[in-house]
């Protein structure tokens, strides 16, 4: 860390008037500005990142704290790898081998549809890896504090001026920021892609997903468990063991009236509806954490990029939380972005270059968001023909190994069409515990 510049950031109202220059200055040092963060200082950028949240960032203050985990899959961890944080984020995450989907059935006289989705059919040992959020953030925080070239300014952009060589920025704490690229990773209402006059596109799913941990009696075998009930999942994604036990972080996607409700129960009666709608494969459930709401939204920003701006992240697409697909695909944005701006010495903010990260990731991140969005809303509407065409559509994933396969690799990041022409996995590779021949399009 850059001592004078930290020195200066910390130091609040001193700093008044004060101008600091930076090659990329990242608004917000949520997971996605804080992975861009490293990215950046990596490729040799002086990088400041700016984010109110930074003022409580050395006391370890846990109601600042993100009570997510986030499904990181293969190619994420890859990345997570190559920032060289990989080793010590395992420590906290646990193994995804297995995706269960269950259709709950409504009706008493039917039995509920299973699809369960194995790693070992593409020839690989696991999806990915569930991860605490928090725990991530603490990685690359505390590698972002070793960084000579990382400055944390706690505080919030609240001017810019887009110049075509520079861009100008000032914080609330008025200390101005003159940089050559920000990049707006300052979340779902993202002030910066406003002040860069990006408008977005919102579709309301008038959900929210209910967020807590829980241990449970029965063991998860590395597998995640959605099952779909006619308002919405309640999904159970494995966590390390705590205290000797299984345990599981749950995502209920409930009615945004009866998520508050459910978030507002005793920790028993959540265990007890939590063991009913979950048809009580995991066993007796024991709440650990305090349950948290976070709306449901699909959004996506009409320009992933304005002169010396770049979006990723949030600021750029919400995804509503099944498939894990929303960070997975901002891990995405760092990775391209950072392809396309090249290391020290190039102008990261050069209009051409932003342009590429623009071509790049729209048409990408805007396929997926409506594919996961169209799952979504199926999986919440009342209509019965919807409803009978989702069972039907999930009995032949069930009963077609190439469409399991396919959607597998278009949930990793690859392209359904390269997976329907691939070659199926060679079952001696899998038993070597060795890839299969299949390369993906994309890594990312
Ligand atoms: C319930 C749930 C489960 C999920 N599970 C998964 C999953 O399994 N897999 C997956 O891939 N994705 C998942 N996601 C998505 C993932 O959690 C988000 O994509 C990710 O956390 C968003 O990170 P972010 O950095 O874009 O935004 P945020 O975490 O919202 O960070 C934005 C930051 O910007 C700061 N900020 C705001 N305004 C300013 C300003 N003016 N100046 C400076 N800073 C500012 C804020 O303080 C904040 O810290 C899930 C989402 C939900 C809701």
């Amino acid at each position: 860390m850059n001592n004078d510049i930290e020195a200066a950031g910390l130091a609040g109202n001193r700093l008044i008037g004060r101008r600091i220059r930076s090659d990329v200055l990242i608004a917000g040092a949520g997971l996605g500005g804080l992975t861009c963060a490293l990215k950046m200082t990596q490729s040799g950028f002086r990088t400041a990142f700016v984010d109110p949240r930074l003022a409580n960032w050395r006391v370890a203050d846990q109601s600042v704290r993100d009570n997510r985990v986030t499904a990181l899959l293969e190619p994420a961890v890859e990345f997570y790898r190559s920032l060289g944080v990989w080793q010590e984020v395992e420590k906290h995450a646990a193994p995804l081998s297995a995706i269960r989907i269950i259709l709950a059935s409504a009706e008493a006289n039917e039995g509920d549809l299973e699809v369960a989705f194995h790693a070992g059919e593409l020839g690989q040992s696991r999806f990915g890896w569930s991860v605490p959020n928090a725990r991530l953030s603490e990685v690359i925080e505390r590698r972002l504090a070793e960084a000579d070239l990382a400055q944390a300014l706690p505080g919030r952009l609240v001017a810019m001026v887009q110049r075509t060589n520079e861009i100008f920025v000032t914080l609330d704490s008025r200390l101005q920021i003159q940089a050559k690229l920000v990049v707006a990773a300052d979340g779902r209402e993202s002030p910066t892609r406003s002040l860069a006059g990006i408008g977005c596109r919102t579709i309301p799913h008038e959900r929210k997903a209910v967020v807590f941990d829980v241990s449970h009696s029965v063991d998860h075998g590395d597998a995640s468990l959605e099952i779909h009930h006619q308002d919405g999942a309640l999904t159970f994604v494995p966590i390390p063991d705590v205290k000797g036990e299984c345990a599981s972080a749950v995502v209920w996607i409930a009615r945004s009236k009866d998520a508050d409700a459910l978030a507002a129960l005793p920790a028993a009666k959540l265990e007890e509806l939590a063991q009913k709608q979950g048809r009580g494969i995991l066993g007796r459930l024991s709440v650990l954490t305090r349950p948290r709401c976070w709306p449901l939204t699909s959004q996506l920003a009409k320009r992933f990029y304005g002169e010396r701006v770049a979006l990723i992240a949030e600021a750029a697409h919400v995804f509503p939380p099944i498939a894990a697909q929303g960070f997975n695909s901002s891990v995405g944005d760092v990775w391209t972005l950072a392809g396309h701006i090249g290391s020290a010495g190039a102008d990261p903010g050069r209009r051409v270059a932003l342009q590429r990260y623009h071509r790049a990731r729209y048409a990408e991140v805007s396929g997926r968001l409506a594919g996961v969005t169209l799952l979504s809303l199926s999986s919440m509407t009342p209509s019965g023909i919807v409803k009978r065409l989702r069972k039907t559509v999930l009995q032949s994933i069930s009963a077609s190994g190439t469409a399991r396969r396919s959607l597998m690799r278009l949930g990793m990041g690859g392209h359904p069409l390269s997976a329907m022409l691939a070659p199926r996995p060679d079952p001696r590779a899998r038993r070597k515990g060795k890839r299969s021949g299949i390369v993906d399009s994309r890594p990312l």
